[in-house]
């Protein structure tokens, strides 16, 4: 078996496991490259038919491409999808485009307390109505118990010190030092009531991974990763106020395997695009225990 297929029979197992312990389970979409590889996944694992809700947390921020690729795929692969935002913060201006607060507050209104209020249902969730073809707001949410996302190891510090399974209290805090061991492939499902799970089927990823798997799979990502003739593209996406496009000349796929394979970026770090990240300062790992993906 090749690396690649390894790697894609664990984090089919470990979907699996997820959607056969957890009642309300749901799953991260940022649109970025890795999240959309972990859609795939999904879909494989269950044959086309992604089982559980599709989550996006909406800044408001974001590059618009990425919003339209999202509903696209959204309405042609027949996803559950939802999103969440935290209305207050945007209504009152509370962020750092408005020169309000900084990025690591910024961070924390638009992402962590959105992520934190949309999967414990408390904040307003609206749902995509495929016959209609627009978003409502959702009825009667319930809260998620389970939410798998695309984070890897490898990406910053903090992720990886990330479990499979990994549990939030009862306040979506992480007890970074008080993690159940994962040993020969035995993760544990059954935590206490209230107890919220973060699911990470990608852990074991690299970058170079996730484009090789896009190449071999054909997933289609948003173009926003190619150079349309600027010598400038994404290599990571996020808000447009915080991330910057890296200079490339990489087109295609095939062109993006090879720059990080051998080439500009072999080594140098996939998030230095992201304004937030050097300003963090350790922050990063405080925002995680408090909620951020
Ligand atoms: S990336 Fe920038 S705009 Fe987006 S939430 Fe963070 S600080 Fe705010």
């Amino acid at each position: 078996m090749d690396h690649l297929t390894k790697l894609e029979n664990k984090s089919i197992h470990i979907l699996r496991e997820a959607y056969a312990n957890f009642k309300d389970l749901g799953m991260l979409w940022s649109i970025g490259k890795d999240s959309t590889v972990l859609l795939h996944l999904a879909r494989k694992t269950f044959f086309g038919h992604v089982p559980f809700p599709l989550i996006h947390i909406d800044t408001h921020y974001k590059i618009p491409e990425m919003i339209a690729y999202r509903d696209n795929y959204a309405k042609q692969w027949k996803l559950d999808m939802i999103y969440g935002e935290n209305t207050e913060a945007l209504k009152s201006r509370m962020t750092f485009p408005n020169g309000n607060c900084s990025r690591l507050e910024c961070c924390r209104l638009l992402k962590a307390e959105a992520l934190k209020s949309t999967l414990n249902a408390t904040g307003t969730r609206y749902r995509l109505n495929h016959e209609i073809g627009e978003y409502e707001i959702e009825k009667n949410p319930r809260p998620f118990t389970g939410v798998i996302v695309g984070v890897r190891s490898d990406e910053e510090g903090s992720r990886s010190k990330e479990r499979y399974f990994s549990p939030r209290d009862h306040k979506n805090d992480w007890h970074i030092g008080d993690q159940p061991p994962e040993f020969w492939n035995q993760y544990k499902t059954d935590f206490a009531p209230g107890t919220h799970v973060r699911i990470h089927p990608l852990l074991d990823w690299t970058e170079l991974d996730l484009w090789e798997y896009i190449q071999r799979e054909n997933i289609p990502m948003v173009s926003l990763y190619f150079d349309k003739g600027e010598g400038k593209r994404y290599r990571s996406l996020g808000c447009w106020t915080c991330t910057q496009p890296v200079e490339s000349t990489a087109r295609t796929v095939e062109e993006i395997v090879e720059e990080l394979r051998s080439g500009k970026f072999s080594n140098i770090a996939e998030r230095s695009g992201r304004a937030q990240d050097k300003e963090d300062g350790g922050g990063l790992e405080e925002l995680r225990k408090d909620g951020y993906m």
